[in-house]
């Protein structure tokens, strides 16, 4: 299996099976029946984003469940080819969406992955990247100490050299690192307390691990709009990782441990709704219910977690809230992979944005195509995901909008690292974000100051 393979069909793809390999198939790791729903009709296809960049069927929803399935029947080697091919899936679950017959791609695909690292040995370089990952990413004290080297840097002015010195594969690393301004965190303003009823329906915003490092005023900005629009804020006393880059990565254990600590947090808070700021780890935890369905002590808490996760502009629309400020500018909306693919949520985000006066919202092309950001993936597959960010980086500039609004960290990271290299004067900014900046506060305040949404 190649990518010299353009534009095969399943069935031309036949003669390239290799020896069968029945002792590792993947038939016991994955829902084999759940291969069979798709059709190969091909209407995912130009919704792949690998597909559209590389205008390959081995690239393409349906080459790829055809490679599983080729992987289960034990007719196809678990080679590096093979693993190639799904490893540049960004698990976007674009094709989901398309998909007419209902296939279940990201049930398939993690259970693809979790095969694969059970299955293939993988090179030194690449074992030694993603143990890095795995060991610092979920947990924010090592991330800021990771982090340490670039803020003093910042501090010292001295990031742009920094930049400059770096190795190009580190370069791409540290172009995604936001300015590390000092942040203050604080709890939530008496104020906002102030306004909501005490019988009020109570909601649990989940502050992430990258996120709460890198772009915590987005958790606290989506506390405060909660709060304006009438909920009670319940907070955790703990936060652990929702589990998404294990998931992505086929650790499904870790994977498991994460999203018990997690239920357990979530239900002790009591919240009506569970929130996230990153679409990503709400699309997780709106799995929960189906990856702890065998634990025998929190399956029915899983479920009821799942059943119980929403976001921010869905509640807000709930709500019925009208905006008084005026606020002109013109705006272009990013469908985040999960929120839209994942969650469904498309059309609330929108209607937030139309509903504050001022605001002018012209769509961009192929808005709910990934911007290649998709977890680890630009840290992993940098070459895919700087072509899919170069690409949403054209259709950003072709709408000519003062802000790109989006509902996931990783996403404006990734487009943020890729206008600054462009020069473009368009801001990326979280919804949450932009709603305290249209109600006239410093979005990336988070000293209690309320925004009056
Ligand atoms: S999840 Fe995204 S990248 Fe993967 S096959 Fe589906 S559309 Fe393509
Ligand atoms: S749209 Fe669905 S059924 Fe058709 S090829 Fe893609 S995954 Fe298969």
């Amino acid at each position: 299996m190649a990518t010299t393979m353009k534009h095969e069909t399943p069935t031309s793809m036949a003669p390239a099976i290799a020896a069968a390999t029945p002792a590792h198939a993947l038939r016991p790791v994955v829902d084999y029946e759940l291969l069979f729903d798709c059709v190969h009709c091909g209407l995912c296809l130009e919704a792949c984003p690998t597909y559209v960049i590389t205008r390959a069927e081995v690239d393409s929803p349906r080459g790829r469940i055809y490679l599983m399935k080729s992987l289960a029947d034990g007719s196809l080697t678990l080679d590096a080819d093979a693993v190639r091919h799904l490893d540049l899936c960004l698990e976007c679950r674009g094709c989901e969406t398309a998909c007419p017959s209902g296939v279940h791609y990201g049930k398939l695909i993690e259970q693809s992955r979790v095969y694969v690292e059970r299955n293939y040995r993988r090179g030194l370089a690449e074992r030694l990247r993603n143990r890095v990952i795995n060991a610092i990413f979920p947990y924010p004290a090592r991330m800021r100490v990771l982090l340490a080297p670039v803020r003093l840097a910042e501090r010292a002015g001295l990031r742009p050299l920094m930049r400059r010195l770096a190795p190009s594969a580190m370069r791409d690393w540290l172009d995604l690192i936001p300015p590390l301004t000092p942040r203050k965190p604080a709890p939530h303003s008496p104020g906002d307390a102030a306004t909501v009823a005490a019988d009020a329906p109570s909601a649990v915003v989940h502050h992430g691990c990258v996120a709460q490092v890198l772009t915590d005023a987005e958790n606290w900005n989506t506390e405060r709009a909660l709060a304006a629009v009438g909920y009670r804020v319940a907070h955790l006393a703990r936060t652990q990782c929702c589990g998404a880059l294990d998931l992505h990565n086929g650790n499904l254990e870790r994977a498991r441990e994460f999203a018990r600590a997690n239920v357990r947090e979530f239900e002790q808070s009591g919240a009506d709704a569970i929130v996230s700021a990153a679409s990503g780890c709400a699309a997780v935890f709106a799995g929960y219910g189906e990856l702890l369905k065998d634990d025998r002590e929190l399956a029915a808490a899983a479920a009821r977690v799942a059943g119980r996760v929403s976001d921010l502009s869905s509640l807000m629309v709930a709500r019925g809230h009208r905006f008084t400020h005026e606020f002109r500018a013109t705006v272009t909306y990013h469908d985040s992979c999960h929120l839209a693919h994942g969650l469904g949520v498309r059309d609330a985000p929108r209607a937030i944005l139309r509903a504050i006066p001022g605001v002018n919202l012209i769509e961009m092309a192929e808005s709910d195509l990934c911007c290649g950001s998709a977890g680890s993936y630009n840290l992993t597959e940098p070459a895919m995901a700087r072509a899919l960010v170069g690409r949403k980086a054209g259709n950003i500039a072709a709408t000519g909008a003062d802000y790109v609004v989006l509902g996931n960290p990783g996403c404006e990271l990734q487009i943020a690292a890729e206008l600054r290299r462009r020069g473009a004067r368009t801001r990326v900014i979280h919804l949450a974000d932009f709603l305290a900046l249209a109600a006239g506060a410093n979005p990336s305040r988070t000293d209690g100051t309320a925004p009056a949404v």
